[in-house]
């Protein structure tokens, strides 16, 4: 059986608005092993612990440390999860995967298009780095759902680097498109709808429901070669409620690499 690696990075610092990303991982995983649930996904698999090679999580000193770290646990092209922190560790993650694979589909589900070219004079703010996974061709085709936020600027950076934008206020999943292998999934957890996922940095009302992130997941067709979650902040969450979606979603992107 494939054993998919799996990584939690303790990295809040290109957070823009308020940190605690950094304390995710180990709830996550947490919640993942809670007695509540079982381990099975809802395609029937069941998603035990000795299915991950696990790395465990990693305090990063410095940012592009995540770049080597990643780098190592890719060996033998085995499907990686990456479990955030904040969203500025997907562009060296991704660099890392582009190492080995080229060019990547990417399927990026988010309130925010984190295309800014700098935010508050940072280009590796958690708000800019699919600008940079963009200007450095790391992805064959880049494609944003769950957006509910774009504003001008971002816009133009859609426009001048190819970006397929979803926006929510007109989704439907039979506008997913199909994607090609290697595909990567990048799941920023503010694309729900806060009722469903309060424990996040960022509150964007009139977002996903968690079925409707599942459905998405679901219908993917290409096998995934990695994917990561992003922006679980402890410090908002009710009773955990949040940690357990990300721990779903965990379960979920796990039953789709076996
Ligand atoms: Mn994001
Ligand atoms: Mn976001």
């Amino acid at each position: 059986m494939v054993k998919i690696a799996l990584q939690g990075l303790l990295y809040d610092e290109k957070s823009s608005f308020m940190r605690g990303a950094a304390k995710a991982p180990p709830l996550i995983r947490e919640a993942y092993r809670s007695d509540s649930a079982n381990f099975f996904a809802e395609n029937g698999k069941e998603i035990l612990p000795e299915t991950f090679q696990d790395a465990g999580d990693i305090s990063i000193g410095q940012y592009f440390e995540i770049e080597r770290h990643t780098r190592g646990l890719l060996e033998g092209k085995r499907p990686l999860i990456t479990l955030g922190g904040d969203h500025s560790i997907s562009y060296p993650v991704l660099k890392a995967f582009h190492g080995l694979y080229g060019p990547l589909n990417i399927l990026h589900i988010d309130a925010h298009s984190d295309l800014y070219d700098q935010f508050n004079g940072d280009r590796h703010s958690h708000a800019c780095p699919f600008a940079r996974i963009m200007e450095e061709g790391l992805a064959s085709r880049l494609t944003q759902v769950g957006i509910r936020t774009l504003n001008q600027h971002q816009q133009k950076q859609a426009e001048k680097f190819g970006v397929h934008i979803f926006p929510l206020s007109d989704w439907g999943l039979e506008k997913l498109p199909t994607f090609k292998h290697p595909l990567y999934v990048s799941l920023d957890l503010d694309a729900l709808d806060p009722a469903f996922a309060p424990g996040v940095s960022h509150h964007e009302p009139g977002g996903f429901s968690t079925r409707q992130v599942l459905d998405i997941l679901r219908q993917l067709k290409a096998p995934l070669v990695g994917a990561d979650i992003v922006e679980y902040n402890p410090d908002r969450d009710i009773h955990g409620m949040t940690a357990m979606v990300a721990a779903k979603f965990l379960k979920e992107i796990a039953s789709l690499m076996v």
